[in-house]
C-alpha cells in the first residue's frame, strides 16, 4: 500500500479544502472569456503551486471567444419571456428571428425523425435532460439534429421550475449554427402546441465572435519513471450561478488530493501530473488542445486521466470508464480496500476532459456525483441552482479521499495491470 495512512485524516482535516471550494465560487460561474474565469484560474495557478510545491507550467490555448450582447425571446401574447443564450449561439437577424416553434418533446432521435418533414424553418423545443444518467440524450446531439433538419432555431427548457438552463451549443469557430436559447419550463408550457397551430416566437440574439485566450495549467510530479497518472478538472463554467457542483468541486477536490500526496510522489513508481482545464464547456476544447499536442511517446507515458468534474452534489459516486472495461477491476478493487462505495459506468460519455484521452486511446475516467440518481443535486447543474449550498464538505473529501486511493494505486500499480487498462471492451 503506498498510500501513507495518515492521507485519509489528513484530507478530512483539511481546511483548505472548504476554502478553495467557496473561493472558486466567489469568482462567479468561470464563463470562458469573463473576468471571472481569468481571476480564478490565476487564484487556481497559485493555489496549485502551493499544493505540489512546483512551479505551474501555463500552456496558452487559443479559441473562438464568442459573447451575448443581448439576448430576448418574445412569445406570441407580445410578452418577454426569460431566456438565456447557449455557449456560441450564432446571432439572430437584426430584427430577430419569428418563425413557428415545433415542440419535439424531450428530442430523441426517433421525435426529430417522426416530425422530420415539420422542422424546417421552425424553432424546435427540446427538454433539458438529467445529464448524468443511463440513456441521457446529450444537448448538443438535440442541437445538431435541429440543425440537420434545418431547423430556423433552437430552445431548451430546464428542469427546475421557474428557472433557465444553460449550457453549450457545441458549435465550433466557423461552423455553421442556429441561435439557441435555454429557458424555463413554465416557457416552454406556454410554447406548446394548440388546435389553433403552433405557437409562435420571436429570437432576439446580438453575439459577438472573437479570437480568445486561455491556458491550461500543469503541474508535473514526478516519480520513479516517466510514466505519469493525469488527474485534471475544469475550471471554466456558466455565468448564470457559481458553477459550484460543475466544477468548483472537483477543482477543489484536485488540489487537496495533491497537497496530501505531494511529498510522497517522487518515491512512487509513476509521477503525477495535475492538469487544469478551462473551455470545458466549449466542446471540451482546453482539453482536446492539449491532448492534440502530445506526441504518441507521450500518450504512451500517460497511463491514466483521472478526470474530476461534478463530484459532489450527490452521496455515491461513479466512474464512466470510457469503453476501458480493463480498468474497472482496479477501480473497485482499490475503492473497497480504501472503504469506499463506487460504481463503474462503461460507455464512452463526452460529457467532460477525460473523452479527449479517453478518443487518443489512454485510460480515461470521469469520477461524477450522483449518477443516475434524479433526487440527486447534480440535477441542477447548468441551472440557476448550480451553487456552494448544494455541495457538501463531506461530499468533497469523500472524493477526494477516493481519489487519492485510485492516484497512489495507478501511481504504483504493476506494468502488467497497467498494460491491461489500455484494452478497450466494447
Ligand atoms: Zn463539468
Amino acid at each position: 500500500m503506498h498510500l501513507p495512512p495518515d492521507v485519509f485524516a489528513r484530507i478530512a482535516a483539511d481546511g483548505a479544502l472548504g476554502e478553495e471550494f467557496a473561493a472558486l465560487c466567489n469568482f462567479g460561474g468561470r464563463l470562458a472569456g469573463t473576468e471571472s474565469e481569468r481571476a480564478a484560474m490565476e487564484y487556481v495557478a497559485e493555489r496549485g503551486s502551493l499544493a505540489s510545491s512546483v512551479p505551474c507550467t501555463s500552456l496558452p490555448v487559443s479559441y473562438g471567444g464568442w459573447r451575448a450582447i443581448k439576448a430576448e425571446l418574445r412569445l406570441s401574447d407580445g410578452a418577454l419571456a426569460a431566456c438565456h443564450p447557449l455557449v456560441r449561439s450564432t446571432p439572430t437577424p437584426a430584427g430577430g428571428l419569428s418563425a413557428e416553434v415545433i415542440d419535439l418533446g424531450r428530442g430523441t432521435p426517433e421525435e426529430f425523425e417522426a416530425h422530420e418533414k415539420e422542422i424546417a424553418g421552425r424553432i424546435v423545443l427540446v427538454r433539458h435532460e438529467l445529464m448524468f444518467a443511463a440513456g441521457t440524450i446529450h444537448r448538443r446531439r438535440k442541437y445538431n439534429m435541429a440543425l440537420e433538419a434545418g431547423a430556423a432555431g433552437f430552445l431548451i427548457a430546464g428542469p427546475l421550475a421557474g428557472a433557465l438552463v444553460t449550457g453549450s451549443s457545441g458549435r465550433n469557430e466557423g461552423d455553421a449554427g442556429i441561435p439557441a436559447m435555454g429557458i424555463a419550463p413554465e416557457t416552454a408550457a406556454r410554447l406548446a402546441r394548440t388546435a389553433a397551430g403552433w405557437a409562435h416566437a420571436t429570437m432576439m440574439i446580438e453575439t459577438e465572435e472573437y479570437e480568445a485566450q486561455t491556458s491550461t495549467l500543469l503541474f508535473d510530479m514526478p516519480g520513479q519513471t516517466d510514466e505519469v497518472v493525469v488527474l485534471s478538472a475544469h475550471v471554466d463554467g456558466h455565468d448564470i450561478n457559481e458553477s459550484a457542483m460543475d466544477n468548483a468541486s472537483g477543482v477543489a477536490a484536485a488540489l487537496a488530493v495533491v497537497r496530501t500526496i505531494a511529498p510522497h510522489v517522487q518515491g512512487w513508481r509513476r509521477g503525477v501530473r495535475l492538469a487544469f482545464f478551462s473551455a470545458e464547456e466549449w466542446a471540451l476544447t482546453g482539453s482536446a488542445r492539449y491532448v492534440a499536442g502530445l506526441s504518441d511517446v507521450e500518450k504512451q507515458r500517460i497511463v491514466l486521466n483521472i478526470n474530476l468534474d461534478t463530484v459532489a452534489g450527490g452521496k455515491r459516486l461513479t466512474a464512466l470508464t470510457s469503453g476501458f472495461g480493463g480498468l474497472e477491476p482496479f477501480l473497485l478493487e482499490t475503492a473497497e480496500a480504501n472503504g469506499h462505495a463506487l460504481r463503474c459506468v462503461r460507455p464512452l460519455q463526452t460529457n467532460s476532459d477525460h473523452a479527449n484521452f479517453a478518443l487518443a486511446g489512454i485510460p480515461a475516467f470521469r469520477l461524477v456525483a450522483g449518477y443516475d440518481n434524479p433526487s440527486a443535486n447534480v440535477r441542477l447543474v447548468l441551472t440557476p441552482a448550480d451553487l456552494r449550498d448544494k455541495v457538501t464538505e463531506a461530499e468533497l473529501i469523500k472524493a477526494a479521499q477516493l481519489t487519492a486511493a485510485v492516484l497512489a494505486a495507478g501511481c504504483n500499480a504493476p506494468s502488467a495491470t497497467v498494460t491491461s487498462w489500455r484494452k478497450l471492451s466494447k
